[in-house]
């Protein structure tokens, strides 16, 4: 006997669960992609992505992951031997990083604390330091989905402005657009970089690049750029053809459309508020299990933690198989953790398509799990997350009288 038969949850890190309206939107057979709908689509949706980046410059699609859209934005706007500091919370902005170096750039990693987000105070003086101004880039991304930790991108504006250094700030949000609050004309970011399949909710397959003027201006002089990434080609007005540099990814622009129609019918603000409060819950569930030697949060402090995902330790509990029961007993997925050894944590995703009965029931399976396995926890995390959704929950009046009243 198993638990695990009903509807399979996947709550990783990206891909993230795909709403069905998004699924039914892609579900439809190929049109004509020389004229006609599609192209009309293609071009709203090119409309309509800089309000998801708050940005009023433009937004390039690329038919690629994430990775595809790092190297979009760095071959469009650097030149071989240029250098770029890399701001390091985890793996991911040197994962770029290394990345743009096979096309010759370099880079000097600078780590923040462990277990913390970057620090003001040593970006401005690794910038203040460049006195022969030879960075011509800053990466970080906002939410590492590694270890979880969540940088202030706006900081990172202030501390090169502070430094009045020129160089291009770059911002890897693949993990967090949707998710958490971005703003990047306000928060002076050249170039962001997102994909389709974490917080937007749609398959992966989509990179999407927002260009800055500044970035724009850089894109003139860069020399890395190449016949298929290249942004002025993609531009070309009367050539939509070279929009996706050839086929358009036809169902995944219908779905990214039905996506942000979602978006746009929730409200953005709306959306970065309920996932404040899933990952309010998440966090308060895993302190609650915290043990010695057993269960922890990894990021100690609360503002330097992602809103779209959680890696949780494990101590000397194995995560391996708090993973693999989840799947094979219950039909949860976990995130793997990759930071090292997959038994010393596991991740929770928290992002997109998410309501209380996916996040409890989330929270309340690890904890059925973890009680399988006589794991220490100081109390329930389940009734922890309970108390942060109840907070953030408001009752509804009973209805006046209506049609339901035949069945009392
Ligand atoms: C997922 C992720 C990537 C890579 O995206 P792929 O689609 O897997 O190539 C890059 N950066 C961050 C922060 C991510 O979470």
């Amino acid at each position: 006997m198993s638990l695990r038969y009903g509807r399979p949850l996947v709550m990783i890190p990206g891909p993230s669960v795909i709403p069905d309206r998004v699924l039914n939107a892609m579900r439809r057979p190929l049109p004509n992609i020389y004229e006609g709908e599609v192209v009309n689509l293609t071009y709203s949706l090119l409309e309509r992505l800089p309000a998801l980046a708050r940005t009023e410059h433009r937004a390039y699609i690329a038919i690629s992951n994430g990775h595809g859209a790092w190297e979009m934005a760095t071959t469009n706007t650097l030149s071989r031997g240029d250098k770029v500091l890399v701001l390091e919370v985890g793996h991911f902005a040197t994962n770029w990083a290394e990345m743009a170096a096979m096309s010759g750039i370099k880079f000097e990693v600078l780590h923040a604390p462990d277990r913390a987000a970057i620090e003001f105070d040593a970006v401005l003086d690794r910038l203040r330091a460049d006195v022969g101004r030879e960075f011509a880039a800053v990466f970080v991304a906002q939410t590492d989905t590694s270890t979880t930790v969540r940088n202030d991108i706006a900081a990172v504006r202030r501390a090169l402005d502070e430094a009045d250094h020129p160089a291009l700030l770059m911002a890897d949000c693949v993990a967090s657009l949707g998710c958490e609050p971005f703003e990047m004309d306000a928060w002076g970011v050249d170039v962001t970089v997102a994909g389709s399949q974490k917080g937007l909710m749609v398959p992966p397959g989509l990179g999407i690049v927002w260009v800055g003027p500044k970035a724009w201006e850089a894109h003139q002089r860069a020399d890395l750029r190449t016949a298929y990434w290249d942004w002025s080609r993609r531009t070309d007005p009367d050539a939509h053809y070279w929009i996706f540099c050839g086929t358009p990814p036809v169902q995944h622009l219908w779905g990214l459309a039905e996506a942000l129609d979602m978006i746009d019918e929730e409200g953005l603000e709306n959306i970065w508020a309920r996932h404040d409060v899933m990952a309010r819950a998440v966090h308060a569930a895993v302190d609650a299990w915290s043990a010695p030697d057993a269960l922890e949060l990894n990021v100690p402090v609360p503002s330097h933690r992602s809103n779209s995902v959680t890696l949780v330790r494990t101590g000397e509990v194995p995560a391996g198989q708090i993973r693999h029961t989840c799947e094979g007993e219950a039909g949860l997925t976990l995130g793997l953790n990759i930071q090292g050894d997959p038994d010393a944590a596991f991740r929770i995703g928290h992002m997109g398509h998410l309501n209380p009965p996916m996040l409890l029931g989330t929270i309340g399976t690890i904890e059925a799990v973890l009680g399988s396995m006589d794991a220490p926890m100081g109390g329930s995390g389940a009734a922890a997350a309970a108390s942060v959704i109840a907070q953030a929950t408001t009752p509804v009046p009973k209805p006046a009288p209506g049609p339901e009243d035949l069945w009392s």
